[in-house]
């Protein structure tokens, strides 16, 4: 396997998986983590889940080409549907947008049981995450934000356990949408992930000014007006 392969974002999600795990790594592409996580005796096993035919294809080729073809299987479906119940103990998610990473987990929550531990990494979206760990009995237990390309990642661990742990009540909304993890980190990569999500939610305010008025345009305009409140507060604290 040519470790150097993995990218700084996926580096950070490995950081997160237990040792000795026995990993599931869904829309897996290359399947470039499982087999990083192999490799280095991170993972003891793994699963490399993939829905489209092509990355499917890359998947099969890497684990091949890493002579990894005993510890890890290659499977084509959609989601969580590629593992049994207890088959593994670790899940990890990447690349997608967080709505979509929710709503696998959502729709595979019967094989979610004997996993202990979930690593996400979602591409935008990551309250949709939160929410859904929140709702599910999922304790969030640590995130990570990270730049790479110019482009800036967010990672999430959650083990099973008391969901509510790392919220308050005066600041879930803010904690939420922004991670309550990275809130108090306060890193330069956050404030700039911030202020560039305010910069580009006043743009579509302003465009919005100017389309013609329905319900619709309102309610999606106070939402986005909502966010930039929250936003506004949190970067205005943490200055
Ligand atoms: N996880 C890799 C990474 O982070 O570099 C690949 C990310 S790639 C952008 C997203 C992959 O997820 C694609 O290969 C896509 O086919 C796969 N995917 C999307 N929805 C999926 C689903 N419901 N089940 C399995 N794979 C899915």
């Amino acid at each position: 396997m040519n470790s150097e392969k993995l990218s700084k974002r996926l580096e950070v999600v490995v950081s997160f998986i237990p040792q000795g795990s026995r990993i599931a790594d869904i829309g897996s592409d290359h399947a470039y983590l499982p087999c990083y996580a192999v490799d280095k005796g991170i993972a003891v096993s793994g699963v490399a889940g993939e829905v489209a035919e092509g990355p499917y294809q890359s998947a099969v080729k890497q684990v091949k080409y890493s002579q990894l073809e005993d510890s890890i299987s290659v499977r084509k479906g959609d989601g969580l549907q590629v593992i049994q119940p207890h088959e593994t103990d670790c899940i990890t998610i990447a690349g997608m947008g967080g709505a979509l990473i929710a709503s696998i987990l959502e729709n595979g929550k019967s094989k979610l049981e004997g996993v202990s531990r979930l690593v996400l990494q979602p591409n935008v979206g990551a309250s949709s995450i939160r929410k859904w760990l929140l709702k599910n009995g999922w304790e969030l237990k640590a995130e990570q934000i990270l730049e790479e390309d110019d482009k800036i990642y967010e990672v999430l661990a959650a083990d099973k356990g008391n969901p509510e742990e790392p919220y308050t009540e005066a600041d879930r909304d803010s904690e939420l949408l922004l991670g309550p993890f990275l809130m108090k980190e306060n890193s330069s990569v956050f404030k700039r992930k911030w202020k560039h999500e305010l910069k580009q939610w006043k743009t579509i305010i302003d465009k919005m000014e100017a389309a013609e008025d329905s319900p619709q345009l309102r309610e999606r305009r106070a939402g986005i007006q909502k966010k930039i409140e929250i936003v506004e507060e949190v970067l205005d604290e943490n200055r």
